[in-house]
């Protein structure tokens, strides 16, 4: 028999009001995606919300699992093999968002279930020799630029480049191709271009039988990616808060 009065909780005191803070938002951001799946005729559940959890700490990940998240993701390298190895015992699945290096492709393929950002065809490979050495299987997007003109630095493949990557992709080993990634255009109307990356991916889709996802929204703009058909959406801001300034 348990001693009741011996036990103590596990989790610190202000660990318990993050815990209710981080559930109220989890609410509010759940709610929204369900009014807007109602409003776009969509059928409930149809968006998976993956949470962006950069720049906050492995506890707040950790929290986010107690709460029923399973898909997490991070947009640097040192800081999401650091909280992978803390979490490594819990149920996650740790989408990589971040501009990649070709020199930490391999490094990345040992923690990353899904990596969003495969923008160019060399990464393509030194992504798949990581993934062979650890013998995983990755799931990628292709980052599509939808800036008109195209904005390489912000990350994203042009439209024109797609078919390469794909067809890299589809000869790789070790990783599977599901679908493409994209950030809304800065200063422009996010729906036209949703609608436009909803169309890749339904090209895509016609193409190869593993695609099933579209990963387009974030805190401001979940709406219009719903609209425009998104099967997933990375909320950073709306589930977590605002993120502390970083250099
Ligand atoms: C930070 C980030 C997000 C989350 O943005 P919020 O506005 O905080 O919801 C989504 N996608 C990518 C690629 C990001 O870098």
């Amino acid at each position: 028999m348990n001693d009741v009065t011996n036990v103590q909780s596990p989790m610190p005191e202000d660990q318990w009001d993050r815990r209710d803070e981080l559930a109220a938002n989890l609410a509010d951001v759940r709610a929204r995606i369900s009014a807007a799946e109602v409003a776009a005729y969509r059928p409930a559940g149809s968006v998976q919300l993956v949470a962006v959890t950069k720049t906050w700490p492995a506890e707040d990940v950790a929290l986010l699992s107690s709460l029923g998240i399973v898909d997490v993701a991070e947009n640097r390298h040192q800081e999401a093999v650091a909280k992978h190895d803390r979490l490594r015992d819990l149920n996650l699945r740790w989408h990589f968002i971040g501009q990649l290096q070709r020199n930490k492709c391999r490094a990345v393929a040992q923690y990353a279930d899904v990596v969003e950002s495969v923008d160019r065809i060399e990464l393509v490979a030194a992504l798949d020799r990581g993934a062979q050495e650890c013998e995983r299987q990755i799931d990628v997007l292709i980052q599509v630029d939808l800036q008109e003109p195209p904005e390489p630095h912000r990350g994203g493949t042009a439209s024109a480049d797609i078919p390469g990557l794909v067809e890299a992709l589809m000869t790789s080993q070790s990783l599977k191709l599901t679908g493409v990634m994209a950030v809304a255009p800065l200063g422009a109307d996010p729906r036209p271009a949703f609608d436009r990356l909803y169309a890749m991916y339904q090209g895509l889709k016609d193409q190869c039988p593993d695609v099933t996802v579209m990963s387009a929204g974030m805190s401001d703009d979940l709406e219009e990616a719903v609209f425009a058909g998104t099967t997933h959406i990375r909320i950073g801001t709306a589930v977590l808060g605002r993120r502390p300034k970083v250099g």
